[in-house]
């Protein structure tokens, strides 16, 4: 007879597992496929970005769109430094990159699959593969888990399935009684068919500015155009950020962009009208201006109908004008979404409300705890979303023995 039960054998559901066994108490872990932690073993392309350096919790919080307040309560209870311990005292050290990402200097997934798996062991942690869960009932001592061919009862159960963007695949907590935030991807890059300016794949801005028109959201950092649009850190923190609206509007939006964030309207224009009176015979093409990378410059240009042959002094005040909209104020239709390669994730899950962040057991129903992505909390790429599934697997771990 088991006395805790975890459901899904992911980062959050071994983290669990490994606490609340190594107070003694019988855990078994099912997991519904035939392996464990596969998103660990192909997370940051093969190396695993654990956690970032990011040991302020008022900082650190700012990197997730959803659950923000949340993972305050939880990350003053196990930070990052936790998770940095937690590591490096059962062996695997953690480094550091210039960006904060964290990464095992083995620079290998498989040392974090292999140390979780051997403390999982080494707790007498019991381990079911292919063990799907279709439903849960709740008993007046505790739970009953039942399989597709069986059912047994555990006392107490952490819920680590992670996060889906189909909502049926909550329906079984949903029949516990619980509120699913409705599920959308978050973390993708954005499509622009038909925008010549996919032309200019290849080409990356340090520290552009880029706003969904019609929003308040907007992130600056660097930007990458690729061959399907737009890719790059800012990308990925407004997908993050505007998720839900980016769904709801069905990935068809226009994002204003600014080539250089520091960039102001009235310094560009005065810049303009001296640069033209000092340099009237200059080409416009031939002389980027403001750091613009020349093939992007010359775009810029021929978009603001100023060709090839055009020198400075030919510029009538309409192209001077659009030439200044196209640096400060670049439109751009987003028609789709493209899944970001390295790290995607749900935004949506069970409703924070119905969780306690200090234990994260149910509000609703006592004995019954949650962690992970399952939850209405994601992180932006860097992470987070990992140590967000450390910090509540802990959290539902020990909390659950008690
Ligand atoms: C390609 C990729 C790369 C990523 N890279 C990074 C990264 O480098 N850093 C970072 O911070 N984040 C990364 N992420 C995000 C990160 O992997 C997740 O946020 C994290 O794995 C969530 O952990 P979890 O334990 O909550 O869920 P998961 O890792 O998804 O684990 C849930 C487990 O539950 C099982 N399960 C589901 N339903 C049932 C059921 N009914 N019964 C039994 N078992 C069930 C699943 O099979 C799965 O094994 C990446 C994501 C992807 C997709």
């Amino acid at each position: 007879m088991y006395t805790i039960g975890v459901i899904g054998g992911g980062a959050a559901g071994f983290f669990a597992a490994i606490q609340a066994a190594s107070s003694g108490h019988k855990v078994i872990l099912l997991e519904k496929t035939s392996k464990v932690l596969s998103k660990v073993k192909v997370s940051g392309g093969g190396r695993c970005n654990v956690t970032h350096d990011c040991k302020v919790v008022s900082k650190l919080i700012k990197f997730y769109p959803r659950g923000e307040k949340f993972l305050k309560k939880v990350f003053l209870q196990f930070s990052v430094e936790d998770t940095l311990k937690w590591f490096s005292s059962r062996g695997v050290e953690l480094k550091v990159e210039s960006d904060g990402r964290m990464f095992p200097v083995s620079d290998s997934s498989q040392t974090v699959i292999d140390v979780l798996v051997r403390e999982a062991e080494k707790v007498g942690v019991t381990i079911r593969f292919n063990a799907a869960v279709q439903k849960v009932t709740k008993e007046n001592m505790g739970f009953n888990v039942h399989l597709i061919h069986e059912h047994f009862g555990v006392d107490k159960l952490i819920i680590t399935t992670g996060g889906s963007p189909k909502i049926e695949n909550y329906g079984w907590i949903q029949s516990l009684g619980h509120h699913i935030v409705p599920p959308v991807p978050s973390l993708f890059t954005f499509n622009t068919p038909n925008e010549p300016l996919t032309e200019l794949q290849g080409i990356a801005l340090a520290d552009t500015y880029i706003r969904l028109e019609g929003t308040k959201l907007s992130y600056e950092g660097p930007l990458l155009i690729t061959h399907w649009g737009l890719s790059g850190p800012a990308v990925l923190k407004l997908s993050a950020f505007g998720a839900k609206w980016l769904h709801d509007v069905h990935y068809k939006a226009n994002a204003h962009i600014r080539w250089n964030k520091g960039f102001e309207e009235e310094q560009l224009r005065k810049d303009l009208v001296q640069y033209k009176s000092l340099h009237p015979k200059r080409k416009v093409h031939s002389h980027p201006l403001f750091g613009i990378p020349q093939r992007l410059w010359i775009y810029l240009a021929e978009v603001s109908e100023i060709n090839s042959e055009s020198c400075w002094m030919n510029i009538s005040k309409r192209q001077n004008n659009k030439l200044l909209e196209n640096l400060f104020r670049f439109t751009i239709g987003i028609h789709g979404k493209t899944t970001f390669k390295e790290e995607f994730v749900t935004a949506g899950g069970v409703d924070l409300e119905e969780i306690n962040p200090q234990t994260m057991e149910s509000r609703l129903i006592p004995g019954l705890y949650f962690a992970g992505e399952v939850i209405n909390v994601d992180g932006i790429t860097g992470g987070f979303n990992f140590q967000a599934a450390w910090s509540t697997g802990f959290l539902a771990g020990i909390n659950a023995t008690k």
